[in-house]
């Protein structure tokens, strides 16, 4: 008798546990119909990356001494820099330049390290080619000026969820002006400024 109590015990307290972890399970389907969609109506529609998006590295020919340290750099050794050395002026002269971004990662460390800032990051994410071979820019592809959505009068450009304002997860048709969720690096910065000050005039009392 008393085995067939704990077993009706157990069944009912495990009956229980599987109510409870049922009804969590559905809070978040019933959050989600709460929820405005988010689609993007890609490629007629686009997000507009956040600030420090890393896309596309575009290079600045003109500027680059060869001095392989992005190569050195590179996690994996990435960037070709193809240069010879010139006897008269004992300076090294650039002949191409090329990064594949079919192997890269897009972690930046060649753009951080440049010591003459020829490189930098751009907004660019859509480089689907049929051929990965592609992906291979030279230096004249990578000197090509960076697209940018909000210049593309073919797109509609679309706040990055990041910078919608908090409580909004519509992209579409939110009204002109409206603030964005998060602080912008300048006003992270600002405020970090002013807390230093104030931390120095305190110090100084
Ligand atoms: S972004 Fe990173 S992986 Fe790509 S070339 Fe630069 S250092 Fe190499
Ligand atoms: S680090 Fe900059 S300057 Fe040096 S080879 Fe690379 S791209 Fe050119």
């Amino acid at each position: 008798m008393l085995n067939f109590l704990k077993q009706v015990g157990d069944y009912a307290k495990e009956s229980a546990q599987a109510a409870k972890y049922i009804g969590q399970g559905l809070s978040v389907t019933f959050d989600h119909m709460r929820r405005r969609p988010v689609t993007v109506q890609y490629p007629y529609e686009r997000l507009i990356p956040s600030e420090r998006f890393r896309g596309r590295i575009h290079f600045e020919f003109d500027k680059c001494i060869s001095c392989e340290v992005c190569v050195r750099v590179c996690p994996i050794n990435l960037p070709v820099v193809d240069w010879e050395f010139n006897r008269e002026t004992k300076k090294k002269n650039l002949k191409h330049y090329s990064i594949d971004f079919g192997v890269c990662i897009f972690c930046g460390n060649c753009v951080e390290y440049c010591p003459t800032n020829c490189l930098s990051m751009t907004e660019e994410y859509d480089m689907s080619t049929y051929d990965r071979h592609e992906l291979n820019y030279d230096n004249v592809a990578l000197g090509r000026l960076p697209y940018k959505v909000t210049q593309d009068p073919m797109v509609t450009p679309l706040r990055e969820l990041g910078y919608l304002p908090k409580g909004v997860t519509d992209p579409h048709d939110l009204p002109e002006g409206s603030r964005r969720a998060g602080k912008l690096p300048q006003e992270i910065l600002d405020e970090m400024e002013a807390d230093d000050a104030e931390a120095k005039e305190d110090a100084k009392a």
